[in-house]
């Protein structure tokens, strides 16, 4: 198999980001500083190992999905569905499959310390697309190989939902103001910006929703819609991780760890009790 494909697809990926951060210096959706804590620097690091690590996946990936299909395997070669249906069928599985590992990353703490290196930016753009640790970008993976090789996937399909998903996380985490209108009309069927941004809030109801990738009916099927209207006012980052040192680079790759090794050091001394301090945000203590 041939790499250059795989090479291509971040073109677009690229020129999203350029023109997202272009786009938000002139409709901006908020005042923020882009530098401030280091946390610009730290994105870059990231965006740049997140795409590094996503292309050797992606071409796993395509690998593994064209050996199932080649094998005959998969759902879908079962109920022998022909290629439009198979199509959207795979999209929509992945999308789901996208929901339901960001929505366990919420739910079981230790992956919520592997995901907090997203949610402690204290501000929210485009450069917030990637911000995610390496072992975020695996398990997202794993995910949604074992989705699609279960289904035998085509291998364009699955090829045009990682650039989907791709696009549209620099769009939805982008500090741009969408007209009001225009977004209660879109977020019926798709994750807009505002609706994305609620999940940037520093409050915990509204952090443990609007988990959906593309498609926002799986937050509303699932009953963890809130509506996007809030967007543009909620406060972002995670109590405890605003300053400086916890916005480094190496702060942010080591978080998964030491928090855990903080927490357990704190429950030890407190008996196993919650170590909540004075947050309402229990998960921002460490
Ligand atoms: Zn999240
Ligand atoms: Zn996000």
């Amino acid at each position: 198999m041939d790499i250059g494909p795989v090479l291509l697809r971040l073109l677009p990926v690229l020129v999203a980001l350029a023109v997202a951060s272009l786009v938000e210096v002139f409709v901006p959706l908020r005042r923020q500083s882009r530098r401030s804590n280091g946390r610009l620097t730290t994105n870059l690091w990231l965006l740049g190992i997140t795409l590094t690590l996503a292309m050797g996946l992606n071409f796993a990936l395509a690998l593994g999905a064209a050996y199932v299909r080649q094998s005959g395997g998969g759902l879908l070669q079962w109920l022998e569905l022909g290629a439009a249906a198979s199509f959207g069928v795979t999209v929509l599985a992945l999308d789901a499959a996208t929901y339901l590992v960001h929505r366990l990353m919420h739910q079981i703490p230790a992956l919520w310390r592997v995901h907090l290196v997203h949610h402690i930016d204290t501000a929210v753009d485009a450069t917030t697309a990637f911000r995610q640790h390496p072992i975020e970008g695996v398990l997202r993976f794993s995910f949604l190989a074992a989705t699609a090789f279960a289904l035998g996937a085509p291998p364009a399909a699955i090829a045009l939902y990682r650039l989907l998903g791709a696009l549209n996380s620099v769009l939805e985490h982008a500090n741009i103001r969408v007209p009001r209108a225009l977004d209660r009309l879109l977020v019926w069927l798709w994750v807009t910006p505002d609706m994305h941004k609620v999940h940037h809030s520093r409050d915990r109801p509204e952090t443990d929703s609007n988990y959906a990738n593309l498609f926002s009916f799986f937050d509303r099927m699932f009953r963890t819609f809130t509506p996007s209207g809030r967007g543009p006012f909620v406060h972002y980052g995670i109590r405890g991780y605003d300053a400086p040192a916890s916005q480094s680079i190496g702060a942010v790759l080591l978080l998964p760890f030491r928090s855990a090794a903080l927490d357990s050091r704190a429950s030890a001394v407190r008996g196993g009790a919650n170590s909540a301090g004075v947050s309402h945000d229990r998960r921002g203590e460490t």
